[in-house]
């Protein structure tokens, strides 16, 4: 069997035409413009590059963007007072503290000084309870995008079995509970999980995060499965000829002979982060104002 190719780029183009389309809108019948704002501190190069290209995309929605850029040594409270102002701040309907954050600074309280209606990253201890509960929350953007695309794939998920591999506050747990909203029989597999592969072997949907390379083989997938794989890996360019390649944590070219349909790395879940980061901002304007939530854009 040869997989179908889960083409996120592709969905991730789509989602954010239709988070540009219901932003137009509600611009030509309300007068609102959803607002983003992105806080960055230091200079690591990864999150500058994550940052910018918020920063991009946000605009070509048709969305306001607000970059707050600061010294590697601001200290806590400074940023505490930004993230203040911002929750104060009626033209912002989204805050995003780009992770990791240096040392000094405590994460938890910066996650927690995040208003929760304005949290579209999800990672606020109120949303992550809420989410838990099955009540309305802000949800984690990969996973969120993780969920879009099981759903345009299956439709129903009910009683599916499926199997996160990783328990990650920001993917793992946030994607079982989606999961098991959706009514899937759900496990979570971590680094102490006995026998992983018989336990990946049962699952109609696997869902890799763990940040190693490969690790997911073609023989530890149940013949037609679905496989997301979250994992995004840059081997070492020694490993590649030179030019470092990427990969996920599933090895694809084995695991596509068994699966029936698996994302590619890149160019599967990774499109989807800030797409979905698009979807929750319009969600967050649409809760704020007491508007209709945007169809097909949550979970
Ligand atoms: P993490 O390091 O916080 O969590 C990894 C999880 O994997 C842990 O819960 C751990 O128990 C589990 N694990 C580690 N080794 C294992 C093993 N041998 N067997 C089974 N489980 C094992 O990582 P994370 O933040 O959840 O990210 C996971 C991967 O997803 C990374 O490669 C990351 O780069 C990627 N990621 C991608 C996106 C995106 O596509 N936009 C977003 C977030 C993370």
């Amino acid at each position: 069997m040869s997989a179908k190719i889960i083409d996120g780029k592709a969905f991730a183009a789509d989602v954010r035409a239709r988070v540009a389309k219901q932003v137009a809108a509600l611009k030509a019948a309300h007068g609102i413009t959803p607002g983003l704002a992105v806080v960055l501190v230091g200079e690591d190069p990864a999150s500058q590059v994550y940052v910018r290209s918020k920063g991009k995309q946000t605009v070509e929605a048709g969305m306001a963007s607000f970059e707050h850029k600061l010294a590697a040594d601001t200290p806590e409270a400074e940023l505490l007072a930004l993230i203040d102002r911002l929750n104060a701040d009626p033209a912002v309907n989204g805050v995003l503290v780009q992770l990791p954050v240096p040392d000094h600074i405590d994460e938890a309280k910066v996650l927690a000084a995040i208003d929760p209606a304005k949290d579209v990253d999800g990672f606020h201890i109120s949303n992550v309870g809420l989410l838990a509960t099955g009540q309305k929350a802000m949800v984690p953007c990969t996973p969120l995008g993780c969920l879009m695309l099981l759903r345009d794939l299956h439709g129903d998920l009910s009683g599916m079995e499926a199997v996160v591999i990783g328990r990650s506050n920001i993917v793992g747990k946030p994607m079982a509970q989606l999961l098991l909203r959706d009514s899937c029989t759900v496990t979570v597999a971590h680094s102490r999980t006995r026998t992983l592969p018989e336990v990946v072997r049962r699952a109609d949907i696997v869902v890799a995060a763990v940040g190693r390379p490969e690790m997911v083989t073609g023989d530890w997938i149940k013949p037609g499965a679905t496989v997301i794989d979250v994992g995004i890996n840059r081997l070492a360019p020694a490993e590649t000829g030179g030019k470092g390649r990427l990969v996920g944590d599933v090895h694809f070219s084995s695991a596509a002979q068994v699966a029936g349909a698996i994302t590619p790395v890149p160019g599967g879940v990774g499109p989807m982060t800030i797409a979905c980061l698009l979807a929750n901002t319009l969600t967050a304007t649409a809760r704020a104002n007491g508007l209709l939530e945007p169809e097909g854009l949550t979970a």
